[in-house]
């Protein structure tokens, strides 16, 4: 029905057949307004006789008619689309009012200022829907009115005032139709059909539409409902209310009416409402009325409704149901409550909420009591609220950060060597890059709110200020970032914080997401912190550990740094013998935080010189020293003796160089090093008793030689370990699958690798050729816009291309060994409508990020239903 319909025209009808008090009226189809558009824009024949003939039962069922002073009949005639589309068209009211009837409503109903404010409301909504005059016309006469008579709100204008304030409305009308105001109603009626149609086609709810995603050829439909009046006195009036607390899901009647008042009036704002329990008060019996309906109408839609009434001389009148529209909060609490009063199924319960929804439950917000100026709004690259003292540069965010200061980091951009200013700040605040530049996919993953791409502000590196406007703020100076929309606020503000763990209510709703769910769902995690979260949050695994945060780290880099620039295996060794008990430490805190479920190790991945110093740094730096000290000095031989490793190091594409798996097999003794970190602290968790269970995971392999050479050096290093410690160590070893050919040739990896987890980030770089650093702040937005791309392939999945490479991946590895475990662990893995591409695929896990866990475990089940 709602098709047909519309949403108001099927629930009016619904309430109508189960009885409740509803004005009688009828509804003209959506396929009726789409027979308009097509003949463009004449109603179908035949239209005309069918609305007389509903009109005449409308005018038996109430005993009044259709513009006949004596008894007139008045009615709405109101817009609905399938979907509710809010304030997006037109509605009017009062319609059948003339000059005649006018005076024959004030004689009956014995109240003229009623009749005659009816008849100015009318005019004004026809004048603006109809006629296409602006409303602000009208509006100037009715305020100059209240000017003239001293009063301050509408319903204190007596009748003679709305008088001359038609008369005024009479002549706007004919100034700009060059006609008098239709008195003919019939001509009324049908004018407004049309416009109500038209009304699909204005340009405000073409943009809702297209923001929404909603279809441009489902057309509106039109009711058409005799009028009843909030606004014949106290013992009438108007309201709206949602059957539970929109915000919070609790299940009491939430909502406000206004006394006196016409449906508009309450949204407008013209008067302060009371609240609905209040109508418990003035009118008993109303309010018990009211109570039960809505109670019937919840349990009938099995959903919250909203609804709108009016009470007209103490009648209680119901005028419109929907669904309510809710927060997230209130979205799976409802859910569960009404699935335990038996209305909906678990199943349903889970169906119901929106997956990406629950990302509003885990960030820290703005305290909606705080007021507040915006200064800007950037790109809402990792959700969440952040308020602290600006910073400039990484190091400077770790000590005070260190110190339990809260500090924003902003950069123009941010680089692989600000992790560490990362962690220690509160938020990131760039000027420049896109939702997946270094600084908002980083962020992202370690939950940390950024405002990227904000470029309204200015960064001034050496005099350390940054401007936004006309602020110019120094290190040190508070600043506020909202992640989730974009917004930057000079100044400190109070924030909410979010949840450590699942609440209580929502700990259950995630349960029977579970057990709907085929796929489980891991999480990304580099540190001890991330697993224990990700634990919390629902994780069964870990995805993807990162070991290079391990490296960036500040006490370490030094070492690292060492071990890269080593001339010898000997300095080489030694360097790395000094990582290994840090890298033993990480992987012991993860793996116990995890223990009895799969942490996947990925080895190292980046290319070297990531983590060294520039080549423009070190040019200045020896430039420097060679003049202020001389060529002899040892610390400027040293620096040039870096220098040298690093144009050494220097390579032209990075992103396809000396990287991945490569690197291991270039460098055995980095992997060999990372191995026998992880089996040894596996082993002395195992023999404290903790279920330690790591898997390794190969990044970038492209050919079977790769996979068989770094499995068996990861497998000599692991089992000689596990020897050495005398207790037995469960472990796979596997890959990432992040290139093409690693695609086609899943079969032959697979006779190898014990697992595969689909690298999508990297997936997508080298299916498209396309930079993902790049592409973002380049072209991808001029291709949005153009159709080129229809999404962004780096947030949502490409199915076609990317995803049929999957599909190959996963057939020819599933060919080759049964029981190969598979994956996805790139940022897809948190991303709705990705995770429901995984389930199709037949994947075994997905791993995202641990604050998406919640997500991806609802979307989890979702696609299982
Ligand atoms: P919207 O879709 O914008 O809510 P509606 O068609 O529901 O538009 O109408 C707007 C207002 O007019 C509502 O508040 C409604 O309560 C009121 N209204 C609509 N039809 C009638 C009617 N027949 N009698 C009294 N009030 C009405
Ligand atoms: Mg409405
Ligand atoms: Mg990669």
């Amino acid at each position: 029905m709602r098709d047909l319909l519309g949403g108001k025209g099927a629930g009016l009808a619904e309430m109508t057949r189960a009885g409740l008090p509803v004005p009688p009226g009828f509804t003209i189809t959506t396929e009726t307004c789409l027979a308009y558009f097509d003949s463009g824009g004449h109603l179908p024949p035949g239209l005309g006789d069918e609305v007389r003939a509903a009109m005449d039962e409308l005018e038996s069922r109430t005993g009044k008619q259709f513009g006949v002073a004596a008894n007139p009949l008045l009615v709405s005639v109101r817009s609905g689309a399938r979907v509710s589309m809010p304030g997006m068209m037109d509605t009017i009211l009062n319609l059948g009012l003339n000059d005649e009837t006018v005076a024959g409503l004030a004689r009956l109903t014995s109240n003229e200022r009623f009749a005659y404010d009816a008849y100015r409301r009318f005019m004004a909504m026809f004048g603006n829907v109809v006629l296409g005059i602006e409303k602000d016309q009208f509006d100037r006469v009715v305020d100059e009115a209240k000017q003239k008579a001293g009063v301050a709100t509408d319903p204190e204008l007596t009748a003679d005032r709305w008088k001359e304030v038609i008369a005024q409305f009479r002549e706007i009308v004919r100034i700009h139709t060059g006609a008098p105001f239709p008195q003919d109603v019939h001509e009324q009626l049908e004018l407004a059909i049309e416009a109500v149609f038209d009304s699909w086609n204005s340009k405000r709810a073409i943009d809702y539409r297209k923001y929404n995603k909603i279809p441009d050829d489902w057309g509106t439909a039109v009711s058409v409902c005799s009028m009843v009046f909030g606004n014949l006195g106290d013992d009438s009036g108007t309201g709206v209310a949602f059957t539970r607390d929109p915000n919070t899901g609790e299940k009491l009647l939430f909502g406000e009416y206004l006394r006196n008042a016409q449906g508009e009036d309450v949204v407008a704002g013209i008067r302060t409402p009371m609240k609905i329990a209040d109508l418990q008060n003035s009118q008993p019996d109303v309010y018990a009325q009211f109570v039960a309906i809505a109670h019937q109408l919840e349990t009938h839609y099995k959903d919250m409704q909203d609804l709108e009434f009016t009470v007209e001389r103490g009648k209680l009148w119901m005028l419109q149901t929907r669904s309510g529209k809710r927060s997230a909060e209130a979205a799976v609490k409802i859910a569960l409550d009404l699935a335990r009063d038996g209305l909906i199924t678990q199943n349903d319960a889970v169906a119901r909420v929106d997956a990406a929804s629950l990302d509003q439950l885990f960030h820290a917000r703005i305290d909606p009591n705080e007021q507040f100026e915006v200064a800007g709004v950037g790109l809402n690259a990792s959700p969440g609220a952040a308020t602290g003292q600006v910073v400039f540069d990484a190091d400077t965010a770790a000590e005070r950060g260190a110190k339990g200061e809260s500090v924003i980091l902003v950069r123009v951009e941010t680089a692989p060597d600000d992790v560490h200013g990362m962690i220690a700040a509160k938020g990131v605040l760039t000027s420049r890059g896109g939702a997946t530049s270094h600084a908002a996919v980083v962020a992202r993953g370690m939950g940390r709110p950024c405002v990227a791409g904000f470029d309204a502000m200015t960064i001034d590196g050496r005099a350390k200020t940054a401007t936004i406007g006309t602020h110019v703020l120094h290190e040190g100076d508070w600043i506020t970032i909202d992640g989730t929309t974009g917004k930057v606020v000079v100044g400190k503000l109070t924030l909410i914080p979010p949840p450590s763990q699942p609440p209580e209510w929502l700990a259950s709703f995630l349960g029977w997401a579970d057990a709907a769910a085929r796929m489980e769902v891991w999480a990304n995690a580099d540190t001890p912190d991330d697993a224990q979260r990700a634990r919390d949050l629902g994780a069964t695994g870990i995805g993807l550990c990162r070991t290079e945060h391990m490296f960036m780290q500040k006490e370490r880099l030094p070492v690292v740094q060492r071990m890269i620039i080593s001339d010898t295996p000997q300095a080489r060794a030694k360097a790395l013998a000094q990582l290994l008990p840090f890298q033993k430490d990480d992987f012991a805190g993860i793996l116990a935080a995890m223990a009895g479920y799969p942490v996947t190790i990925r080895l190292l991945d980046p290319p070297l010189h990531e983590f060294l110093p520039s080549l423009e740094q070190l040019l200045v730096e020896t430039t420097e020293l060679r003049i202020t000290k001389g060529e002899s000095d040892p610390v400027y031989v040293e620096k040039m003796r870096v220098l040298g490793r690093v144009r050494a190091l220097h390579e032209q594409n990075p992103m396809l160089g000396l990287r991945v798996c490569r690197l291991g097999i270039v460098y055995p003794e980095i992997y060999a090093m990372q191995v026998r970190a992880i089996f040894e602290a596996s082993c002395e968790l195992r023999a404290r008793g903790v279920d330690a269970r790591p898997d390794v995971m190969i990044p970038g392999v492209g050919t079977r030689e790769e996979m068989q050479t770094t499995y068996d050096a990861v497998k000599s290093v692991a089992d000689e370990v596990i020897l050495a410690h005398g207790t037995p160590v469960p472990y796979r070893i596997g890959t990432m699958i992040e290139l093409p050919r690693a695609c086609v040739v899943a079969g032959e990896l697979a006779s190898i690798a014990q697992f595969f987890s689909f690298g999508t980030n990297d997936l997508t770089q080298t299916t498209y050729g396309y930079s993902r650093d790049d592409a973002e702040s380049s072209f991808i937005p001029r291709y949005l816009e153009k159709k080129i791309l229809k999404d962004d392939p780096f947030q949502v999945l490409d199915r076609v291309g990317v995803g049929g490479l999957m599909r190959l991946g996963v057939e020819r590895g599933r060919a080759a060994r049964g029981d190969l475990k598979i994956g996805i662990c790139g940022e897809h893995g948190g991303e709705p409508s990705s995770v429901a591409f995984c389930n199709e695929l037949g994947l075994d896990y997905v791993s995202c990020s641990p604050y998406r866990v919640p997500i991806a475990r609802l979307a989890a089940a979702q696609a299982a239903l």
